[in-house]
């Protein structure tokens, strides 16, 4: 359900949008998606005010996932495939540099350093978490940008670079804020750094629990009590 507070200020949102104020619009827009993360047209009109064809993708997404027959939202990310068709196979050994300068699509992990694919939550190098939601108002946040949510909400707590994540520590904070699945998550990951092994089952029960998915629960109970 919507406030007053909320309509309003996505009206706000949308008319600087409109207007190609693009920085007064995304700010509307990230107090409507602070106030609610589950506001449609908010995620919609920010994926036309965002730099990069990734954040694009991430909005529409959001969208989707609110509401799947969003027509707006699927014409959007059928543009953004067409645009990201793979490239015919490369048969001549290309430099990695080369690659990065001719893809939108590979960065830098703030981790290891390798270039890897934006599009997967986990660097496929070495494994480390990429890209997080924001345990306050769920957005998408992309550690090689920041380690700060636009709703205020800081990581950095958790984050060291370029040693890796605290998993244990983030999966807590997303457990205090009801959101389990990125806590199940994070313990799971914790769990296989090797570390209070029994505590984590128990918690990784919880989290499955809370998110229904019972025969990943039960398995973690039973560990935790053998
Ligand atoms: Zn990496
Ligand atoms: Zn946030």
């Amino acid at each position: 359900m919507s406030s007053v507070h909320e309509t309003h200020l996505l009206a706000e949102g949308i008319t600087a949008a409109k207007a190609g104020q693009r920085a007064a619009a995304r700010d509307f827009l990230t107090q409507v998606i602070a106030l609610n993360a589950r506001n449609e047209l908010a995620w919609l009109w920010m994926s036309a005010i965002v730099d990069t064809p990734e954040q694009r993708r991430d909005c529409l997404v959001r969208v989707l996932l609110i509401n799947p027959s969003n027509e707006a939202a699927q014409r959007g990310i059928a543009a953004l495939e067409v645009q990201n068709k793979p490239a015919p196979p490369i048969h001549e050994p290309t430099p990695i540099v080369a690659i990065a300068a001719a893809s939108s699509n590979l960065i830098q992990c703030p981790f290891c350093q390798s270039n890897t694919d934006s599009s997967k939550l986990d660097c496929q190098v070495c494994g480390e978490n990429i890209i997080l939601t924001c345990p306050s108002c769920d957005s998408t946040i992309n550690l090689w940008e920041t380690t700060r949510c636009p709703c205020g909400e800081g990581l950095r707590h958790y984050i060291f670079f370029p040693d890796g994540i605290d998993h244990e520590g983030l999966g807590q904070r997303y457990a205090l804020m009801e959101r389990w699945e990125p806590a199940a998550r994070q313990w799971d990951r914790a769990l296989k750094d090797g570390s209070h092994v029994v505590m984590l089952h128990r918690k990784l029960a919880q989290a499955y629990d809370k998110i229904g998915r019972n025969q990943e629960a039960e398995f973690h109970r039973q560990v935790a009590q053998s």
